[in-house]
This record gives C-alpha cells, structure tokens and sequence, in this order.
C-alpha cells in the first residue's frame, strides 16, 4: 500500500530564452522596491542589465561571491544590505551567488530572486551553508527558499563545457540521491527520474555542440527539476563524502561530485535496486553506475579523484572523517565500505558489473 508524505516547497518558476529581460518585473512582482543584486564575477555584466532595468529600485550590487560563502563574505553583504536598506536579494550566478544570497537572507529575513546560470540547483532549495575556517555548516530555513527564480538558457551560452560538464552532474547527484533517499516519495522520484533524462539529454548536445541553443534550454530545465528533487529529498553516502572532501581537502564542488558519482550508485546499487533501475532507464544505460561514468567520460568531467588532486594516502583520513558522522544511506557504511567506494573513485575505473 502507498504510504508517504511529500511538502511541495512554494516559489514561482519562470523559464525561457530572453528571461532575464523580466527580472525587474518579476521583482516588482514580489513587490521589491530596493533590491540588493549578488552576482558571480563572471555574471557582472548581465548584473548590470539587472541593476539598471531596476533603475532607482536598485540598492547596489555585490559581485564577488565566492565558493561555499566564507562567513566574512556573508558579513559584509548582510553589512551592505543594512546600510542600503534593502528590501529584497536579487542573485545571479551560480551556485555561490545564490549561496551569498541565503546567508544574506538568512540573517535579515529578506525575500530572494534568484537568476541560476549554472546547474547547482540552489535556487529551488530551502538548503543554506556557510564555511567557517575550513569548516562547513549547513541547514534548512524556509527563509532562503527563493520566491522566484527566473532561468534564462541564453546565460549560460558561454558557460564552457568545462564548467556545464560537472555541474550538470552535481545536479544529477541530487536526483541519484533522491531516488534513494530515507524520505523518497512518488512525487519526487517522478521529478528526479525526468531530470536524469533531461539533463543527460542536455550535456550530451552541447558536449556536441557547444552553443546548442536546445541544449542549453534542456540542460538549464533539467538542472531546475534536479534541484527540486534535492529540495525535497534528505542526500546520503555521496553527498557526505562530497562535503567531506570538499570541506577538509578543498577538493572543487561540482568536479568532486562528478567523479564519485557513479561509485556511490554502485555502492548502493545492491539495496537500490527501483532507483537504479529508474536512473539507467533514464540514461538508456544497462546500469546506473555505468550510466553516470559513461556520461562523465561523454561530457568530459573529471575522471577521478585522483585527476583532482587527492593524494591516495588522503582517502583512510576522509574514510574517517565521513564514518564518523554519516548521513542516512540505505546501505549502511562502515569506515572499510567508505574507504574501498572512495579508492574506486581515485582509480576511476569503469564500474562495472555494478
Ligand atoms: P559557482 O557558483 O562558484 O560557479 C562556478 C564558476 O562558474 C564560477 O567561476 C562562476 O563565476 C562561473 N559561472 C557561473 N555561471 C556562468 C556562466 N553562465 N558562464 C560562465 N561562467 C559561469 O559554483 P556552482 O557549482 O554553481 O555552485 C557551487 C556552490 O553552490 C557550492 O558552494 C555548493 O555548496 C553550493 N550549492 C548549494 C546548494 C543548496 O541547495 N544550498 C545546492 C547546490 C550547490
């Protein structure tokens, strides 16, 4: 018999090819009159469209945000925010952007609008995090949750396949988790099984093509249904370790998840079995393991933790970090489990047979 519950988290979505014209509405819309803009570095120019379609309802504009808000960040965009007595968060950018956005937002209590021009999925998500001499801390506050997010495929033109390939399997990595996860629900897995799809679709034409207009759309709309799929879901092994390296051995965000990926689905293959059949199904892969390693090597993401740095003596240590403080997993993980799924991620292997 069907048991379960499922919170479908409110915010407005409006997507297409030219959206970012809308942005001023759209924040008139949520009755904005003073807007702070937080941008990523590489966004600052379609910041500045924002900030003067805004024209007086424009507070300023911060547009340094970093990877995983360093708390002095978040202390001077919250300082900047007060003294320009701004109503209203205005982020565009990645992942980080939006990251700046909720610890802003999180402090003073102010509505978000989030323009995403990577696959991060922040936007679609009640999740904060802030690091803190070398440590990240996280949580849920329905207070970041952004009230609407505008996607406009044509900002992430330029986003190179360098980028676009590990982010979009970061996105991924939410719905892989998903579909797995202790609270998994129809509805969500209805979300996440779609968003594999979409997105693998997505990557594939613009690994193909690179200003594949299609693919970009279908990346960007693929990347909105991975974030609600995380929004909606508690992550286990792999987001655990992701954090963990990330955290303690500065190991990059989407490059990280990207190459353990397909190692965590193997991992959990065995008691997974309705979630890896939905993900090699959506891939149109034999396995979802070997699905997501194909799709790493097509998009040509990091094809191991060793190609990103980790030194082989490192993975005992980051076995012991993650056993000590796991998430919930539907397969239980014990520091030898641990160390042997990251071993096989720092080799990179095909994971066959999983
Ligand atoms: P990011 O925001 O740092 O962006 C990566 C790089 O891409 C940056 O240099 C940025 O300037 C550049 N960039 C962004 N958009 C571009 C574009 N369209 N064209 C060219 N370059 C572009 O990284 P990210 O991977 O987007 O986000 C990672 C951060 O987001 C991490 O801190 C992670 O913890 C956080 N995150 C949070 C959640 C959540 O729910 N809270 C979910 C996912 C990720």
């Amino acid at each position: 018999m069907r048991s379960f519950v499922y919170e479908a988290l409110p915010a407005r979505v409006v997507f297409g090819a030219g959206r970012l014209a809308a942005v001023a509405d759209e924040a008139g819309r949520l009755g904005l009159g003073r807007a702070l803009v937080i941008a990523s570095a590489s966004q600052a120019a379609a910041a500045e469209r924002i900030r003067a379609d805004l024209g007086a309802r424009a507070a300023g504009l911060v547009a340094e945000a970093v990877m995983h808000v360093p708390r002095e960040r978040a202390e001077a965009a919250r300082a900047l925010a007060r003294e320009t007595a701004a109503d209203g968060l205005i982020a565009i950018g990645g992942g980080s952007a939006v990251g700046l956005a909720k610890a802003v937002a999180l402090a003073l209590g102010l509505p978000i609008l989030a323009v995403p021009t990577t696959y991060a999925g922040s936007e679609m998500t009640a999740i904060w995090g802030m690091t803190e001499a070398g440590a990240k801390t996280t949580g849920r506050d329905p207070k970041v949750l952004p009230k609407t997010v505008v996607y406009d495929p044509e900002l992430t033109r330029d986003l190179p396949l360098r980028i676009a390939g590990p982010s979009g399997l970061n996105a991924l990595a939410h719905s892989v988790e998903a579909l797995y996860a202790r609270d998994r629900n129809p509805v969500v897995a209805l979300i996440a099984e779609e968003s594999v799809r979409v997105m693998a679709e997505g990557l594939r034409a613009i690994a193909a093509r690179a200003y594949d207009a299609e693919g970009r759309a279908q990346a960007l709309y693929g990347a909105c249904l991975c974030g609600l799929a995380l929004g909606g879901s508690t992550m286990g092994i792999h987001h655990k370790l992701c954090h963990v390296l990330g955290g303690a051995f500065d190991l990059p965000h989407a490059e990280t998840h990207a190459a353990l990926l397909p190692y965590a689905a193997a991992f959990n293959a065995p008691v997974a079995a309705e979630a890896m059949a939905a993900i090699a199904r959506a891939l149109g892969a034999e396995s979802a393991a070997t699905g997501l390693w194909d799709l790493g090597r097509a998009v040509g993401a990091p094809p191991s933790l060793a190609a990103l740095g980790l030194a082989e003596a490192d993975l005992d240590r980051a076995a012991g970090i993650a056993s000590a403080a796991p998430y919930p997993n539907p397969r239980p993980a014990g520091r030898a489990d641990v160390c042997a799924l990251l071993a096989q991620a720092w080799r990179g292997a095909r994971p066959e047979g999983a």
